[in-house]
């Protein structure tokens, strides 16, 4: 996933000769990618030392909300989390809150980059 979000990083500012270096990389996180925080930052301080371009950069980490919209009823809202002491301290649970019916998820599942603070090439700052 880390690796992923690099490529996205990557991406994103390919081609640009005007930027020399990131300082800081602004992404959200699903709270249904079951992505843990420190796993991906942990990750990012790993890939980034490989990257000249991105050594160094700070990674800023916003949370979404897992949300669900029933297949029967049409309820849509925050989906529900259960407690599961044996593997994850919170499962999402995929049945809807009114009708117990089969749900899809409509967000919370991603991972995605907002934006990117990049020093010119200039050294002239911002
Ligand atoms: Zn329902």
């Amino acid at each position: 996933m880390a690796g992923e979000l690099m490529g996205a990083v990557l991406s994103s500012i390919e081609g640009r000769t005007d930027i020399s270096r990131v300082e800081e990389v602004n992404v959200t996180i699903g709270r249904l990618s079951m992505l843990g925080e420190e796993q991906l930052r942990f990750c990012w301080e790993a890939i980034i030392e490989e990257e000249p371009l991105l050594k160094g950069s700070l990674l800023v980490i916003a949370h979404e909300e897992g949300r669900v919209r029933c297949r029967s009823c049409g309820f849509e809202g925050p989906i529900d989390m259960t407690e599961d002491p044996l593997l994850h301290p919170m499962l999402p649970v995929f049945a809807c809150p009114k009708c117990s019916c089969g749900v899809d998820i409509t967000s919370g599942r991603s991972i995605h980059v907002n934006n990117i603070k990049a020093l010119s090439a200039e050294g002239a700052g911002e």
